[in-house]
């Protein structure tokens, strides 16, 4: 029985989680945690009877534990609570699937308890990478991807360790509004920025898609993950998302990972990596796909990206603010407070405002969140 965690066990990626363990039969749940949605996760506590479960709020809490009275499972809350879900001594995976700058402090938290991480949420290595990384090698403990694209990238270098990657191809599907001009994104409304083509997520990544940020997420993210320089990685619009990312070495071989647009076999080769499972759902069928086609993003329309490029080339807090910044517009353009275009916009007067740090300690990294969404709620 292999024992894991999750962080965000409500969100689209703990409940995919959840289908493979209820597909798998072999893995066993030692501790949750969610935000607010307790209808969901008294269900999934009566379902993979966890010992161990965390919500934000304590009254959230006070209300889980009376649904659960008659459950063996004990009920934290916080980010106390979600910091006793990470090291729960019984687990040896913890799965990162909440959103936010939140997961940071339990993820260092778990590794520094020799937990293996399975890491969905992004917003950790973007914002504190230069803090997990050693970190992760000083205890020795392995960081699987989880995100799609990285989960490619990591399989594509299996075996190739003695190996120099010369460039990371990190596919886009280039999102709903790809092609689309300045001026006809002026317009675009909170439904159609949710309508993603090929893949189905949580509502911020989903714009994050549309507006190219995510795919500027997972730059940074890369660049942690494989240690390479920004200028190693290539984004490639490749609006079919066949391939889903891939690695070319010196000699110009070039691995990639194809696959159907299904997040569980990412999740499933980090829940039992180095080992593949059989996975149910449908399988990719080339002659399906008809063509695969290839394209450079348009970094002048889709600003996101190019802002997260310098982001990472400036470092320090700068990622920080470049993340709180779509955090907070994300927030509200769904709130439809403020209009799509506005997103970039914030991202980038947020980078020019909020003051400078070299080398921020989680501390700070957490103190320009808050900077930048006070400056943020000053201004728009
Ligand atoms: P969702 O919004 O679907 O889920 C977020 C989860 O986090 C929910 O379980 C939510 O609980 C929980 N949560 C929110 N706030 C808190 C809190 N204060 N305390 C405890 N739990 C909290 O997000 P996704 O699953 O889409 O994404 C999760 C992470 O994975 C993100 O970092 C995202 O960038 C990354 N990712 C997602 C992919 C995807 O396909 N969805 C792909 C690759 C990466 P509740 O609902 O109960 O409030």
């Amino acid at each position: 029985m292999k024992k894991i965690a999750i962080l965000g066990s409500t969100g689209s990626i703990g409940t995919q989680t959840l289908d493979i363990v209820r597909e798998q039969k072999d893995i066993q749940i030692t501790a949750m945690a969610a935000g607010n949605n307790i209808d969901l996760l008294e269900m999934q506590i009566r379902e993979f009877k966890p010992k161990l479960a965390a919500v934000w709020t304590e009254e959230k809490a006070r209300e889980l534990k009376v649904r659960t009275a008659d459950l063996d499972v004990r009920i934290v809350s916080g980010m106390e609570g979600l910091l006793e879900v990470s090291t729960e001594p019984e687990g040896e995976i913890l799965v990162t699937a909440i959103v936010g700058m939140l997961g940071i402090r339990p993820t260092i938290a778990a590794i520094q308890a020799g937990k293996t991480i399975a890491l969905a949420n992004k917003e950790t290595l973007v914002t504190a990478g230069h803090l997990i990384m050693p970190l992760a090698k000083k205890y020795q403990v392995p960081i699987l991807p989880v995100d799609s694209e990285h989960s490619a990238i990591f399989q594509s270098l299996q075996g190739e360790a003695q190996n120099v990657i010369r460039k990371i191809i990190l596919t886009a599907s280039g999102g709903p509004f790809r092609g689309r001009t300045t001026e006809e994104l002026k317009d675009i409304r909170m439904e159609d920025a949710l309508k993603h083509p090929n893949w189905s997520m949580g509502r911020k990544i989903t714009i994050d898609s549309s507006t190219l940020v995510n795919k500027g997420l997972e730059v940074m993210e890369a660049k942690w993950l494989f240690d390479v320089d920004l200028d190693q990685i290539q984004v490639t619009i490749h609006p079919q998302s066949v391939i889903h990312s891939a690695v070319e070495f010196e000699d110009g071989a070039v691995i990639a990972q194809l696959g159907t647009p299904d997040m569980r076999l990412p999740i499933q080769y980090a829940l039992y990596y180095p080992k593949r499972r059989s996975l149910s759902g449908k399988h990719l069928d080339l002659f399906a796909c008809g063509s695969l086609t290839f394209e450079k993003p348009d970094t002048k329309t889709f600003r996101g990206l190019a802002l997260a490029f310098r982001a990472m080339e400036k470092g320090g807090n700068m990622p920080t603010v470049f993340n709180a910044a779509n955090e907070k517009a994300v927030a509200m353009f769904l709130e439809e407070k403020i209009p799509y275009l506005a997103i970039p916009e914030i991202i980038e007067a947020s980078m020019e405002t909020i003051p400078f740090l070299e080398d921020p300690k989680v501390e700070e990294i957490l103190e320009t969140e808050t900077a930048v969404y006070q400056y943020i709620e000053s201004r728009w």
